[in-house]
């Protein structure tokens, strides 16, 4: 709604759907959309009409400013599909409120929330055969903007491009993860944008990821960018430490991203009286308790794979195992987010978004 006027979105139809070329039992995690897209673009200082197109390549002038200085944002946020066929999503206002956060911060004008949520919904009802009922079954939404006003010099975007594309996904499992500490390279600094789902945050760090990789870990804990002595977080998942039974993880900043779903363990961990403690994560601490074996988890928390718990970690050269867990943290929290997400149990938070048909 605009001024109390329904928002016109135009909606063009693909001639054709793909849904019965994709294999639902083998997806590979975002690497297939669905039939349409939302398109909107920013040209004479406003957000124009927002429209929904078959999904498909787009034409950029090769000198547009995203190529050249980065400016760009995404978010990343799921629809699930409950028994009844009603489609959720889980606490996209959240989503929606960071990625105008992360506009703000690379000079990007700001989303209309109407238009936000008209359009996705409009979408999310075209694509409905695309998400498939069942635990771990779920679409994956990836809203982004790009600047695209042609010319290299080094100023903001006059034109932008925002977009929503869907990819439908399956229960994430990414094999056994272990994990490293940083020491060397960092992810985000004071003053900086690590805050922001800014892409260039993301490109930044396959280079030392690769190198991680090659020591035989998947992932880098990023640690603070001045010492390195404080556990921050991962490249996609906020982190949360398990020592005895408490559970511990860092304070959002600058330098790390608010996820939705680390503030949903915690306000669960509240709920279910697990002690929580948000403050800033000694590295040595972190060692130490392994070493007297009463480090019992790691996991990480984010939207892709909701709960990923980490097989062990590796510090200054030396290696560690975590124990196998009989009554995981992370099998915990992992079941009672997504029994909220599946409309499965009450939702005491109001955390359930019903994407309405039409
Ligand atoms: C997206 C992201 C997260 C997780 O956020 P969610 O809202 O839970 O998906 C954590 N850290 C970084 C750096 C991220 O980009």
């Amino acid at each position: 709604m605009k001024d109390g006027i329904p928002l016109e979105i135009d909606v063009v139809e693909a001639s054709a759907s793909k849904i019965g070329s994709v294999d639902f039992d083998n997806l590979i995690f975002g690497n297939i959309f669905t039939d349409h897209m939302m398109v909107c673009d920013y040209v004479n200082g406003e957000w124009q009409a927002p429209s929904i197109q078959p999904y498909g390549p787009i034409q950029l002038e090769p000198s547009a400013k995203v190529f050249h200085y980065g400016q760009a944002i995404f978010e990343g946020m799921k629809a699930f599909k409950d028994d009844e066929d009603q489609v959720w999503l889980f606490r996209p206002e959240a989503n929606f409120e960071r990625f105008n956060r992360s506009s703000k911060r690379l000079a990007i004008p700001e989303f209309p929330k109407d238009m936000f949520f008209e359009g996705l919904e409009t979408l999310l009802n075209l694509d409905r055969e695309w998400i498939k009922k069942g635990f771990g079954n779920s679409l994956y939404i990836r809203p982004f903007v790009i600047a695209t006003e042609p010319g290299v010099s080094a100023s903001p975007s006059k034109t932008y491009k925002f977009m929503i594309i869907c990819s439908p996904a399956k229960a994430y499992y990414s094999g056994e993860v272990r994990v490293v500490f940083a020491e060397k390279f960092s992810r985000a600094a004071d003053g900086g944008v690590g805050y922001a789902k800014a892409a260039g945050n993301y490109g930044a760090q396959f280079y030392p990821t690769n190198l991680a990789k090659e020591e035989g870990f998947q992932q880098i804990v990023w640690t603070d960018a001045n010492t390195h002595e404080y556990l921050e977080e991962a490249g996609t998942m906020n982190i949360f430490f398990r020592v005895g039974n408490k559970l511990i993880t860092a304070p959002t900043s600058d330098r790390i991203l608010d996820g939705v779903t680390r503030k949903s363990v915690i306000t669960l961990a509240e709920e279910f009286n697990i002690p929580v403690e948000v403050r800033r994560v000694k590295v040595q601490e972190i060692v130490e308790a392994a070493e007297k074996g009463e480090l019992k988890e790691i996991f990480g928390a984010g939207t892709a794979a909701t709960i990923n718990p980490v097989k062990g970690f590796g510090h200054a050269g030396k290696k560690f195992e975590l124990p196998e867990q009989e009554d995981s943290y992370a099998s915990f929290f992992k079941s009672k987010l997504m029994a909220i997400q599946y409309n499965k149990t009450e939702d005491k938070f109001g955390w359930r978004y019903a994407v309405k048909e039409r």
